[in-house]
C-alpha cells in the first residue's frame, strides 16, 4: 500500500479499520492532555473498561459471602484462573493444557528454571541476549549461582560492533558452538528495547539439535507478535499481563509449559498446594502429587482482583482474535515507521531519526524504537508537552508502540505531527 503523510490518509485507513471500535472499549489516560498519542502499551496496557465491572463483581461476593466466596462467588474463587486460561492459551497458540495464569513474571521464570535448568556435568550453560531485560538478567545470574556455578556459565549473544540488532545466524552460531555445554536458551522473545523479533521457531529447533531446553520470555511478545509455541515445540515460556495484554499494573502473569513435559512427574519443581491434584487438595495430605501440565506449576490459590482485570483484557483479545490484531498491527507500524521517516527527510539537519528496530514484518511487533541524533531528550520533553505518552531510554531511545487495540492511524500522523513541530 501507497501511504500518505496527511489526515485524509490516516482517517480513511481508520474507517477501513475493521477493529476500529475497539479503542471505544479502554479508558485514555486524559491527565496532562485531554486527547493523549498512548504509545505505551508495550509498558503499560491501558485499561479495558470492563475490568472495573468485574473486579467490583469479587468486591461483591467477597463482601456478601466472605470465605464461602471461593465456592459461592458467580465465579468461584477456587478455580477463578480456569476462567482465563483458554484465552490465554489461544494469544500464545498452545493448548489449554500448556498454559496457566499465575503468580508474576519473574517468579513463573525462576519456578520454570528451577524444573528446566537442571545443569549437570559439562552441560552447565545458559544461552541469553546481551542487554536482556534487568530482570531477566538478575534472574538468569541468580540461577547459575544457585546451582554453584561460576557466572560463565551464563553467555550472552549480542550484536555485532557497530550494528545494533542481533543477527539471527549469530545466535544460531553460537548455539552450534555451545553444543553439549549447553542446558539452556533463554531468550526475550521480542527484545525490550529494540523491538527486534527473533525466529522462534528457529532457535526452538536449534536449541534442541544441541539437546538444550528452550524457553522464551515473552513479556514484549504476548498479544503483540502471532506466536505458535505448542507447534513450535518451545519446552517453556512465561509473560506478563500488563504489557500489550492490558490487564493491570504488576497483573498476573502467564506460563506455558509444552505438553511433552505435561505429564513428567519426575520433573523437579518448587511446589506448592495449588499445583496439587485438585479432587484431593482439601484433604490436606502430604505427598505432592502435580495436576498435569502448567497447572502443576501453580503454588499459591488464584489472586481474584488481578485475574478479574485479566478476564476483561483476555475477552478483548478472544473477540478481535490474534489473527486481525496482527494484520492491523504491521499496517499500522509500517504506517508509523513510513510518518518517522517522512519527518526526518524533511529536517535532516535539525534532527535525524533512525528507526533501529528491524524493518522486516516478521522481525518486530508493534514497536519502533527511534534513535534519535542531535537534541534529543529535549525533543522527547516537547513531545510530552503535546500530549505523546512514549517511553525514553537512555542515552537516546525512544520507545513507541502503536497498539492495534486501542491506536488509530489518526494517532500516527498526530505523532508525526507533533515530532514535526517539536523539531521546530
Ligand atoms: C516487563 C518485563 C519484566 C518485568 O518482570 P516483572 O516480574 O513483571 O516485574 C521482566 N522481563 C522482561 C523481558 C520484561 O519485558
Amino acid at each position: 500500500m501507497k501511504f500518505e503523510n496527511s489526515l485524509t490518509f490516516a482517517q480513511l485507513q481508520d474507517q477501513n479499520d475493521p477493529l476500529a471500535e475497539f479503542r471505544t472499549r479502554f479508558h485514555f489516560p486524559t491527565f496532562h492532555n485531554p486527547n493523549p498519542v498512548y504509545f505505551t502499551g508495550n509498558s503499560l496496557g491501558l485499561q479495558p473498561k470492563k475490568a472495573a465491572a468485574y473486579i467490583q463483581e469479587e468486591l461483591d461476593a467477597w463482601a456478601k459471602y466472605g470465605v464461602e466466596g471461593h465456592f459461592l462467588a458467580k465465579r468461584p474463587w477456587f478455580s477463578y484462573h480456569e476462567n482465563l486460561t483458554e484465552m490465554a492459551s489461544k494469544v500464545v497458540g498452545a493448548k489449554p493444557i500448556e498454559v496457566v495464569v499465575t503468580h508474576s513474571l519473574t517468579t513463573n521464570l525462576h519456578l520454570l528454571m528451577a524444573s528446566f535448568y537442571r545443569p549437570s556435568g559439562n552441560r552447565v550453560k545458559i544461552l541469553c541476549e546481551e542487554k536482556a531485560f534487568p530482570s531477566d538478567q538478575y534472574a538468569l545470574a541468580s540461577q547459575v549461582a544457585f546451582h554453584g556455578l561460576p557466572s560463565n556459565a551464563l553467555v550472552e549473544v549480542g550484536p555485532r560492533i557497530g550494528e545494533h540488532l542481533i543477527r539471527e545466524e549469530d545466535i544460531l552460531q553460537k548455539i552450534a558452538e555451545l553444543g553439549e555445554e549447553l542446558a539452556l536458551v533463554m531468550i526475550g522473545g521480542v527484545n525490550y528495547y529494540t523491538g527486534q523479533y527473533f525466529d522462534l521457531q528457529k532457535i526452538t529447533r536449534a536449541g534442541h539439535a544441541v539437546g538444550a531446553i528452550v524457553g522464551f520470555d515473552l513479556a514484549h511478545a504476548a498479544g503483540n507478535v502471532n506466536l505458535a509455541l505448542h507447534d513450535w515445540g518451545v519446552d517453556f515460556a512465561a509473560w506478563c499481563g500488563y504489557k500489550y495484554l492490558n490487564s493491570s499494573p504488576g497483573g498476573v502473569s502467564g506460563m506455558f509449559v509444552h505438553e511433552k513435559h505435561a505429564y513428567n512427574k519426575e520433573l523437579p519443581r518448587f511446589a506448592g498446594w495449588w499445583g496439587h491434584n485438585k479432587e484431593i487438595r482439601f484433604q490436606m495430605e502430604a505427598g505432592f502429587e502435580p495436576i498435569p501440565g502448567a497447572e502443576g506449576w501453580q503454588l499459591s490459590n488464584a489472586p481474584v482482583l488481578g485475574m478479574a482485570a485479566h478476564l476483561a483484557a483476555l475477552e478483548i483479545f478472544d473477540e478481535a482474535g490474534m489473527e486481525r490484531i496482527g494484520q492491523k498491527r504491521d499496517l499500522l507500524t509500517a504506517y508509523l515507521a513510513f510518518l518517522i521517516e517522512d519527518v526526518s527527510a524533511r529536517n535532516q539537519e535539525k534532527c535525524a531519526f533512525e528507526i533501529i528496530t528491524p524493518k522486516d514484518p516478521k522481525q518486530r511487533g508493534a514497536q519502533l524504537s527511534i534513535l534519535a541524533k542531535g537534541q534529543a531528550r529535549q525533543l522527547f520533553d516537547r513531545l510530552i508537552d503535546f500530549g505523546v505518552i512514549a517511553d525514553w531510554r537512555e542515552p537516546n531511545v525512544i520507545r513507541i508502540a502503536p497498539a492495534p487495540l486501542y491506536n488509530s492511524f489518526e494517532d500516527c500522523y498526530r505523532f508525526a505531527q507533533f515530532l514535526e513541530q517539536a523539531i521546530h
